[in-house]
């Protein structure tokens, strides 16, 4: 690489960095409104993450950045497709290109847009009011098409949308992988809901808040979870987020008569984090800086949560410790009938209290009705009764209201109508795909975890999946590390054995 060359990648990759710290900011103002902001900084705290926003969409659709991709666009071309700094380009014009051509204009109108939408849901939910909230949906769904729109060229409407979560996904793809997944949890769901039901009431004895996090931290510290890079958080709902390569944190929320509450979200939000700091630190404070799309984050959260987390082996290990932080509430509860407890299938009405087995179910329902309204199958007015008929249809449950409907979840009301749920389904598909694969190259994984040991696995993710930030696209990763494209067969097995345990032969 010459001279010139080299100097027009190092000014990209500064004028990057700035991008990367202007999100790292507005990450931290985020972070303080949900943690510890009081009240009264409310109004400034909006004006200030909209100054960041604006700062942040000038600098990624400067024209010099489209500029100096073009110069290096020979560069990246004569890289082997491999090299870090095809990556980078790759990755940063993707970015770029995404950016310029939705209008500056309505990126605004949408921010502003979603601003008022979701102040709107948060009065209306309790209130189970969803004619208050109905003008701004069918707004945000008129908006998600026009997005769309400036991407042309689309087979199925919702690809644009999805594809910014979770790039190289289609409708194409995504839509018969969902129906043949319904068609084999549907008899799963109807055969465990026959079977003698698992008691969880002790879930629901007083845990007081101070034990409770006392507990769960040296997990994640087992787990590979960095405090000096990191630190955890009180929030009202839990999430991962980073300020800098050596700044990943998470919040969490305790519910003193719910024991999963806390600890699950717990090794949740941890196992997003894991994957955030995992990155190379070569790639601190560039476009490669954070993970391949949302599907493969989820994918490493509900690994951690659910794989590890909710595993008997898992407990094996960790129950007399349990017991002995809360004597008095566990002192009757054997080990094996809180590993059932804490997997207690049951059909619910909210997503994201739902067991393993029918949580994709909720996520499927919901991929769906997205689908349909922008196809212009489905109107906004139709939308609630839709909501509780798949419900029905489903998982044999029908909510009250619309609380507990329609306006359970923040996603339409914060965002585009298209692409927000997906990922959830793909990342728990991608979890046992990833997970037997860690399996087969390091067979003594399952002991170890029976063991409170994790460096194991926590190295195998590392070096075959965090390490690589966002260099590969979600399906290039997914096919190098476990030598297949995206499969139920993983999946399916992992639901089948695991459940079998617990509720005998399904
Ligand atoms: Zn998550």
């Amino acid at each position: 690489m010459d001279a010139v060359l080299q100097a027009k990648r190092n000014e990209l990759m500064a004028r990057w960095q700035e991008i990367y710290d202007l999100t790292g900011i507005a990450a931290l103002l985020n972070w303080d409104q949900s943690t510890y902001m009081p009240e009264g900084g409310g109004v400034a705290r909006g004006r200030q993450l909209a100054l960041l926003e604006r700062l942040a969409h000038e600098r990624r659709t400067d024209p010099a950045i489209g500029r100096l991709l073009d110069v290096l666009q020979p560069y990246a071309e004569s890289l082997p497709a491999d090299a870090d700094d095809a990556a980078h380009l790759r990755v940063m014009r993707k970015i770029y290109e995404r950016s310029i051509r939705i209008p500056a204009d309505f990126a605004a109108e949408f921010a502003e847009h979603t601003a008022n939408s979701y102040m709107a849901w948060v009065a209306a939910r309790p209130q189970n009011d969803f004619a208050a909230v109905r003008p701004y949906l069918q707004k945000t769904l008129d908006m998600s098409r026009q997005m769309a729109e400036f991407f042309p060229g689309y087979a199925h409407i919702a690809d644009p949308l999805i594809d910014f979560a979770d790039e190289g996904m289609t409708v194409a793809i995504i839509r018969p992988l969902f129906e043949e997944l319904r068609q084999a949890l549907a008899p799963l769901v109807a055969t465990i809901s026959q079977r003698a039901p698992v008691d969880d009431s002790f879930l629901h004895r007083h845990y007081p808040k101070a034990q409770q996090l006392a507990f769960s931290a040296p997990i994640i510290q087992a787990f590979g979870y960095d405090f000096t890079r990191g630190r955890q958080d009180e929030t009202h709902h839990p999430f991962m987020t980073k300020f800098a390569h050596d700044d990943v944190r998470i919040t969490t929320r305790v519910d003193e008569y719910d024991l999963s509450n806390a600890l699950f979200s717990t090794l949740h939000e941890a196992g997003h984090a894991l994957y955030e700091l995992g990155i190379d630190p070569a790639y601190a404070s560039t476009a490669l800086d954070s993970g391949a799309s949302a599907g493969v984050h989820e994918s490493q959260s509900r690994l951690w949560e659910n794989i590890v987390g909710r595993s008997r082996r898992f407990w094996e290990h960790y129950y007399p410790a349990l017991q002995a932080a809360f004597p008095a509430q566990l002192a009757d509860v054997e080990v094996d009938a809180f590993h059932r407890a804490v997997n207690r299938v049951t059909p619910s009405l909210i997503r994201t209290e739902a067991d393993e087995v029918t949580y994709n179910l909720h996520v499927i329902i919901r991929f769906g009705l997205e689908l349909e309204l922008l196809e212009g199958k489905l109107t906004i007015d139709d939308l609630p009764a839709a909501w509780h008929a798949r419900y029905e249809e489903n998982l044999g449950v029908c909510a009250p209201d619309d609380r507990d409907g329609v306006l359970q979840d923040v996603h339409w009301f914060g965002g585009p109508i298209g692409g927000s749920f997906q990922g959830y389904t793909l990342g728990n598909i991608m979890a046992s795909q990833f997970y037997a694969a860690a399996l087969a190259a390091h067979p003594e994984i399952e002991d170890e975890i029976g063991a409170g040991r994790f460096t194991t696995l926590h190295t195998w993710l590392r070096d075959n999946i965090y390490c690589h930030g966002a260099k590969y696209t979600p399906q290039a990763l997914l096919e190098r590390v476990t030598g297949q494209p995206l499969t139920l067969t993983p999946y399916l097995n992992y639901l089948r054995i695991k459940y079998s345990a617990i509720y005998g032969p399904l």
